[in-house]
């Protein structure tokens, strides 16, 4: 689990062997232009006593901001349950991002560092938090070192006095690191693996103490908030949903990339209003609306708002908004076994219907003619009896293809 992933060992010994320079990120808001720009103006004005914690988490429940990892929980709710427990209290700041298809995290990393950064501190403020561990994907090691530089220099010249101490930790290339309690024991030193609930991280997370855990993203968002109320982020949306969402949209669109868009946005609405539409010669076959393990929709499906909670009727979820997008030149069946070949590698091992159902499902959906019948009884036990999310919801994509793409189901 803690060895440095090939692919980033291949990539830095073919630019080691090329003579080239190590990456280096640049062109992002540095911390003096940040604090130029009004920055940690609003962390100061907290830690002086202008601002009283009910009214920001106030702010913060009117917003309806969500854990923008994927779970949805209510950032605001989320930080009432941490500040009711003992203390003391620790965060986790989740970048791992290992969620095929994401990389809306990283974006905003590489732009603007010290936002999140500030959303941090004040969440450290308003839930009494003693020291806050960042947690980062291994492949980003130009965002390391950046993050590295701006994080010294923070220290040297802190916002206010008493500033948690904050640790950068690497990931080591493992997908199931990015579930919190997992990335909890990795952060701990030990195998990235989830651990059993009750008890939840809230109340005993890092090192047994209640924990506040954030995904990057959902901390970015803090300061605009509280800066322009929470009727500004809710009073985006669409189709009935409030707030806003990043999609990373990839695959046969015109123009990938991240897209901030309203939450309950329409897939349709996302590739002709956002993505300039399908690339030349591709029509619009289907999608995998969050990533590897959200399921997979045809085109017929279009008119669903992308969202927490929209998507479960279907059999699929949102998840941290990682949206490919299929053409008439791709299959579903493909995508599913590439899908379930990922979850196979990335299964921590420590329950058999995940290990072993992985596996088996793979196999069974490398025969010409699929077993409905087999690979519906094995989804059902991946459900009912995985201790995370990689297994429960790792029969999403095979199943999207026995329901929504029944054509595919015999190799032509
Ligand atoms: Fe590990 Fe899979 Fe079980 Fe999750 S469901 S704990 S990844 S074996």
């Amino acid at each position: 689990q803690h060895a440095v992933p090939h692919a980033t060992l291949d990539k830095l010994a073919a630019r080691a062997a090329a003579g080239a320079a190590p990456e280096r990120i640049t062109n992002h808001i540095d911390h003096a232009s940040y604090r130029e720009q009004g920055g940690y103006r609003l962390l100061r004005a907290c830690a002086a006593g202008e601002h009283e914690v009910e009214d920001v988490i106030g702010k913060l429940e009117a917003s309806c901001l969500r854990g923008l990892g994927g779970a949805g929980f209510p950032a605001g709710r989320k930080w009432r349950i941490v500040r009711a427990e003992p203390g003391p209290r620790l965060m986790a700041i989740n970048i791992d991002e290992g969620e095929p298809g994401t990389f809306k995290d990283r974006v905003y990393l590489e732009r603007d560092p010290h936002r999140f950064l500030e959303g941090a501190l004040i969440a450290a403020w308003a839930v009494g938090i003693e020291a806050i561990y960042i947690y980062l994907r291994d492949e980003y090691h130009a965002c390391r070192a950046m993050l590295e530089e701006e994080l010294d220099k923070l220290r040297a010249d802190p916002p206010t006095p008493g500033m948690p101490q904050i640790v950068l930790r690497r990931g080591a290339g493992a997908y199931i690191c990015g579930e919190e309690s997992a990335m909890i024991e990795s952060i701990e030193g030990k195998r990235g693996m989830p651990r059993l609930r009750p008890p939840y991280v809230a109340q005993s997370g890092l090192f047994g103490r209640p924990t506040l855990e954030h995904n990057f993203e959902t901390l970015h968002w803090v300061r605009e908030i509280l800066e322009k109320g929470g009727d500004w982020f809710a009073g985006h949306g669409r189709h009935g949903r409030r707030g806003l969402r990043s999609f990373s949209v990839s695959g046969r669109v015109r123009e990938p990339g991240v897209k901030l868009a309203p939450a309950g946005i329409t897939i349709r609405e996302l590739i002709d209003e956002y993505c300039g539409g399908m690339q030349e010669g591709h029509s619009f076959y289907g999608y995998l609306p969050g990533g590897a393990s959200g399921g997979i929709l045809p085109a017929s499906m279009s008119g669903i708002p992308l969202d927490f909670d929209t998507l479960q009727p279907y059999g699929c979820f949102i998840g941290s908004a990682a949206v490919v997008v299929l053409s008439s030149h791709d299959s579903a069946r493909k995508a599913a076994l590439n899908t379930l070949r990922f979850f196979q590698d990335e299964s921590c091992g420590q329950c058999t219907p995940c290990r072993a159902g992985t596996a088996k499902a793979v196999a069974l959906m490398e025969q010409p003619q699929w077993d409905t019948e087999l690979l519906a009884d094995l989804s059902q036990v991946m459900r009912d009896a995985s201790i995370c999310g990689l297994g429960q919801a790792a029969p999403n994509p095979f199943d999207c293809v026995i329901k929504y793409f029944p054509h595919e189901l015999v190799q032509p």
